[in-house]
């Protein structure tokens, strides 16, 4: 069993300028055998502390860390079964790819014949075996990160933990080792916990999804889930591109006020809001469940929560035409078909799917419904 549990981790860092500051706190998660689990979040959220704390590279300041079946506070990161694909790779450039892949193995003092069974098993599934005896310079950065990937694979550890793998690569090829990881996921049957701060990268590797800001777990969910019921404006806004739009509104007689249009609720949004009666809440929706008039009628959207407003600004993207009108002070994104005909300061009618509206408390900024 290779699960990976934090019971109450904190891990707080001293330092003269700051004093004590808490990168994570007070963490809870339980990641089953064999899950794909991605932890993601802005710039200094504490994902790759945590990362490191499973791992025994950071040592937590409180708080449990359990690995299959074995709390591991006191065990060193070597006898933890864990192996760890770090962002640069670090591959030893003096060795051969061979070698590089060979040298933990040695080190451990396994047999030759294991040592090299492992080996040539790994390059096979990585499709290095062209390569063995190339130096790392000698690769691009794609192949190279398939070296580090493959290090951790002769190694059959209980758990992987990858730490941005992708982030030195083009665009194009991170799509292609996104896809390979999933393959290579479901191949080894393995437990991955994989850090990112790229939205997208999470959305399409992770089984659930930890969103982490500021230290602490926003939400652990699977990515739809995440994307439909987003626990807090935090989630919502940072899952989905383009952002979710958000709109200061008001509760009123089953209806939702913003500036310059009323929707009607639906029953259960009118049962679900009732204790918001007469009051201020946040109205989320994603930029694409609004929609331009015609698109709406072919996809028999009632047209009844519409608003009209100016276009201000137009983003043709090829596949789909970004759209901009304002809603109050607030600037509004329609996500709409390119086919749409739109010019800048056209009075367009925008519809908002009444199926797909949010709701959160202005205060709390958590998820009303
Ligand atoms: P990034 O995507 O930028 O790597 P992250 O979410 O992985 O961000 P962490 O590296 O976990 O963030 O850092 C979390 C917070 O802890 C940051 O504010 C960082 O400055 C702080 N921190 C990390 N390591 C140390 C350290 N050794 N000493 C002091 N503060 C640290």
């Amino acid at each position: 069993m290779a699960r990976v549990e934090f019971r109450n981790v904190v891990k707080e860092y001293h330092d003269e300028k700051r004093g004590t500051f808490t990168a994570v706190a007070g963490s809870n998660f339980v990641i089953e055998d064999k899950e794909f689990v991605v932890f993601v979040g802005p710039s200094g959220c504490g994902k790759t502390t945590s990362l490191r704390m499973i791992a025994g590279l950071e040592r937590q300041s409180s708080g449990d860390i359990i690995i299959g079946d074995r709390i591991v506070n006191e065990l060193h990161p070597k006898d933890r079964d864990i192996a760890m694909v770090f962002q640069d790779y670090a591959l030893y450039p003096h060795m051969t790819i061979k070698e590089n892949l060979s040298f933990g193995l040695k080190n451990l003092k396994r047999p030759k014949a294991e040592i090299e069974k492992k080996v040539m098993d790994a390059s096979n599934i990585l499709g290095l075996t062209e390569m063995l005896d190339r130096k790392p310079r000698e690769l691009s950065g794609g192949q190279r990160q398939r070296v580090a990937v493959g290090r951790a694979i002769v190694r059959d550890p209980q758990v992987f933990l990858f730490d941005e793998p992708l982030s030195n690569l083009d665009a194009k090829l991170r799509i292609q080792m996104r896809v390979e990881l999933s393959e290579l996921h479901k191949r080894l049957g393995a437990t991955i916990v994989y850090v990112t701060h790229d939205q997208v990268e999470a959305m399409t590797l992770g089984e659930r999804i930890v969103v982490m800001n500021k230290g602490r777990i926003q939400q652990i969910a699977s990515p739809g889930v995440l994307y439909n019921e987003p626990q807090n404006m935090f989630v919502a806004g940072f899952i989905g591109s383009p952002a979710m739009n958000f709109m200061d509104a008001r509760i009123e007689n089953g209806n939702v006020h913003i500036e310059g249009a009323s929707f009607a609720l639906t029953d259960a949004m009118v049962k679900g809001l009732r204790a918001y009666e007469g009051k201020e809440v946040v109205l989320g929706i994603r930029p694409e469940h609004i929609y331009g008039e015609e698109f709406a009628e072919k996809m028999n959207v009632s047209k009844e929560n519409s608003m009209k407003s100016n276009v201000q600004v137009i983003e043709n993207l090829g596949a789909e035409t970004l759209l901009y009108f304002r809603v109050g002070a607030r600037m509004v994104t329609a996500r709409v078909n390119p086919e749409t005909e739109a010019r800048i300061g056209q009075m367009m009618t925008f519809v908002f799917d009444r199926n797909k509206l949010h709701f959160f408390d202005p205060a709390t900024e958590e998820r009303i419904l």
